[in-house]
């Protein structure tokens, strides 16, 4: 289960496994797995695809998938016919539950099970604008698997946790969960970017091991069963996929996913065209796509989660490769169309929705006004995150708190090695 063999995109040569990069240029790896086909396993959520994510077994306590659905009341609203929705977050009625409400849990389960398979049990170095902390939060304390998470200090309102059921007793602070798992966060003063220079230092440390952003295969792959799961309940691909993105790296991973199933060759022979949206003006995969020069950014934004500066964006396997080979488009959609866009979602669909996603919706019907779209495509609208206002319903979160807050990395080097 989940054989593979990791190649660089750029010439399909094979690289020992747990490589980030490739020895001669900057390309991305891909998992070329064994399994041609994949059968869907009797296993919850994203463990279905066990056959191409890149692990051996299913990691016990994480049984979340994305759940796709067709639309009624959005559809209703765009005009759309066959407008199907892969909702990742918390939604019990439709048989979601990822337990930090966005689809970084996709994510976060494969990467720390490929980690314990590798055995050798090091840190796991992440950074993040919030939601991926949050979900690698989530397994590392069902797991105790160690993790030191760096996030900008404006992201600390969306670290919460649900605690796993056995885990809770009254931990609310970071310092109470440290005890049974070895869980670290930093603050950084600045944005995403200022979290990732400080985290790549800090990765290189002795003991530490970086996640490895778009470059994780089980990142990639994990966000991919959005894909699988969609086509596997049409028994088709999609002809559209929407996504707000950042570094984009789920769009990556819809088109290997869509690849993977051209191959298989039950689900049809044409990608699925990547729509792919950014909250402009904090937007360079928007610009870069479009040709532009970029606009100058912005601190308060409608969506924040989706500013990465530094996408992975013109290299082998990157976005730019993903758009051109299926046809792509970007689209960039202001604070006040993300805004109506939300409420439109929300009232037809009636589910909350993260900021993220609500992008993806302005998109999508920029994308039907402009006749990209037409009624009767089916369209895959990738709904990234939500169902937080439900789970607070229904859970208690709890919120980690920071042990330091720094300006530069040395600070975080000097605290860590104190620590030790
Ligand atoms: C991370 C994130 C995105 C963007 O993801 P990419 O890595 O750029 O594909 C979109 N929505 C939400 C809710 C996210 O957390």
């Amino acid at each position: 289960m989940g054989e593979y063999l990791l190649r660089c995109v750029s010439d399909g040569s094979v690289q020992p496994n747990h490589s980030l990069s490739c020895p001669h240029d900057n390309s991305l790896l891909r998992a070329d797995y064994r399994a041609q086909q994949i059968v869907p396993k009797s296993l919850p959520g994203i463990w279905r695809f066990l056959d191409w994510l890149p692990v051996n077994e299913p990691l016990a306590g994480t049984e979340g998938g994305p759940v796709t659905y067709k639309s009624r009341g959005l559809a209703r609203e765009l005009g759309l016919e066959s407008l199907f929705i892969s909702f990742n977050g918390f939604w019990p009625e439709k048989g979601a539950a990822l337990p930090t409400g966005s689809f970084k849990d996709l994510e976060a389960a494969p990467t720390i099970q490929m980690l314990r398979e590798r055995g050798d049990c090091p840190t796991l170095v992440v950074a993040s604008a919030g939601n991926t902390a949050r979900a690698f939060a989530h397994v590392s304390i069902l797991t105790q698997q160690p993790l030191l998470l760096i996030v900008p200090e404006k992201a600390l309102s969306r670290m919460w946790t649900v605690l796993p059921e056995d885990k809770r007793g009254g931990a609310d602070q970071l310092d109470q969960l440290d005890q049974f798992n070895q869980l670290k966060l930093i603050a950084v003063r600045g944005d995403y970017y200022d979290a990732i220079v400080v985290a790549e230092k800090v990765q290189s440390l002795p003991g530490n091991v970086a996640e490895g952003g778009a470059r994780n295969i089980a990142r990639r792959d994990g966000m991919g069963t959005v894909m699988l799961d969609c086509a596997l309940s049409l028994k088709e691909l999609p002809k559209h996929y929407f996504q707000a993105v950042g570094s984009g790296t789920g769009g990556i991973s819809a088109w290997e996913a869509a690849l993977r199933l051209i191959r298989d060759g039950r689900f049809g022979s044409i990608l699925p065209r990547l729509h792919l949206a950014q909250n402009i003006p904090n937007a360079p995969i928007f610009y870069a796509w479009m040709g532009r020069e970029p606009e100058a950014p912005k601190s308060d934004m409608f969506d924040d989660v989706l500013f990465n500066r530094k996408p992975p964006y013109a290299i082998p396997g990157g976005v730019k490769d993903a758009l051109q080979e299926t046809n792509g488009e970007v689209y960039g959609v202001t604070d006040r169309q993300a805004k109506e866009a939300k409420r439109l979602f929300e009232e037809s669909e009636e589910i909350d929705i993260l900021n993220a996603p609500a992008v993806a919706v302005a998109a999508l019907e920029q994308a039907v006004k402009l006749g990209k779209v037409l009624p009767k495509d089916t369209v895959l609208l990738n709904i990234t995150g939500g169902g937080v206002a439900r789970m607070k319903e229904m859970h208690s979160l709890h919120q980690l708190k920071p042990q330091i807050v720094v300006s530069q990395w040395q600070e975080a080097a000097e605290f860590l090695e104190a620590k030790i």
